[in-house]
């Protein structure tokens, strides 16, 4: 080959490279790690922009007046999108079992696997799809995907109304939840259902999850990283049922969830856009029943989660 036709080819490469560089930074990706199993999970986090926390407390308490401040909400005025990466510290042996089967993109539009092998990149929004918790669940089979089944008696999967309007996501079953094989059955889960039904809904009514399915050690917080092997079946359920909101309960959930640095404490009480569903960040209520004086943010939080129901009940879409 000559020094020519070398040179050719180099400069075609490079302009290959720049513009795959090119399309990756349209795409958000910040950076790429070549070596790391699962790492190439893109996602979006979503920070608060909202002006004051004061504003929260300032919610209107007739409901019609609730309903319109939701209403004229735009999701872009209220939230940053912003390009993460998160990596895995799993086990390569762990990377792929029979079991181990990612979401199906053309049913769910989840994270999906493109033309660059395990990468994947981030979904805007969460489409519905036809997919049942029976085949979700027969793709979890007997997980061994993280640390945490080592520990469970019973892995806790969602529960409830398939056709939910609305959905409770908490962090991880604790051990009754891991006893009964149901999510938020103990002290919290009681409190949980009083809330339930305090915004007028049975708790068959509403679907109730957790990030997490088995039960964490000692009822320590699930680490990001058992977090991540997880959720890709939460979502794939909530792509399933498309709930109109979902509640997210306590610190945890929310940043496994949302994948984003922002505490509860700041979060909460704003309507967020994650994938293009309504999500209401609050209290979770095991920590209501460590500080009940809480009870009230909650309260306030979870008004503008009935009002928006309310104004949104009788249309056909749920838009
Ligand atoms: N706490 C959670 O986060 N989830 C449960 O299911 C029970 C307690």
């Amino acid at each position: 080959m000559s020094a020519e036709s070398i040179a050719d080819e180099l400069l075609s490469l490079i302009r290959d490279a720049k513009e795959q560089t090119t399309y990756f930074q349209e795409l958000g990706v910040e950076s790429l790690e070549a070596d790391s199993p699962q790492c190439d999970l893109m996602t979006t986090e979503i920070t608060d922009h909202h002006p004051s926390r004061a504003a929260w407390l300032g919610t209107p308490e007739h409901p019609s007046q609730a309903a319109q401040t939701l209403l004229v909400q735009s999701p872009s005025a209220s939230e940053t999108v912003l390009a993460s990466t998160s990596s895995s510290p799993f086990n390569p042996a762990l990377k792929k079992t029979e079991s181990a089967r990612p979401p199906n993109p053309a049913t769910t539009g989840l994270p999906q696997d493109l033309l660059f092998g395990d990468f994947t990149l981030p979904s805007e929004t969460i489409t519905k799809s036809a997919e049942s918790f029976e085949q979700i669940w027969a793709d979890l089979g007997d997980c061994t995907r993280c640390p945490l089944h080592q520990g469970r008696t019973n892995i806790v999967h969602t529960e409830g109304n398939r056709q939910a309007r609305l959905m409770f996501v908490g962090e991880a079953p604790g051990a009754d939840e891991d006893a009964q094989a149901r999510p938020f059955v103990g002290r919290a889960g009681q409190l949980l259902t009083k809330i339930i039904e305090a915004l007028g809904f049975k708790r068959e009514e509403v679907l109730i999850g957790n990030v997490n399915r088995c039960r964490p050690p000692g009822n320590r917080p699930p680490t990001t990283e058992e977090a991540t092997m997880c959720k890709p079946f939460l979502l794939r359920e909530i792509a399933a049922v498309k709930p109109e909101v979902i509640v997210v309960l306590g610190n945890t959930a929310v940043k496994n969830l949302l994948e984003t640095r922002e505490g509860i404490t700041r979060l909460r009480g704003q309507f967020q856009n994650y994938k293009g569903i309504k999500i209401m960040p609050t209290f979770h209520p095991a920590y209501l029943l460590r500080d009940p004086s809480k009870k009230r943010e909650t309260w306030e939080d979870l008004k503008k989660v009935r009002d928006y129901l309310d104004s949104t009940a009788n249309r056909e879409d749920g838009s």
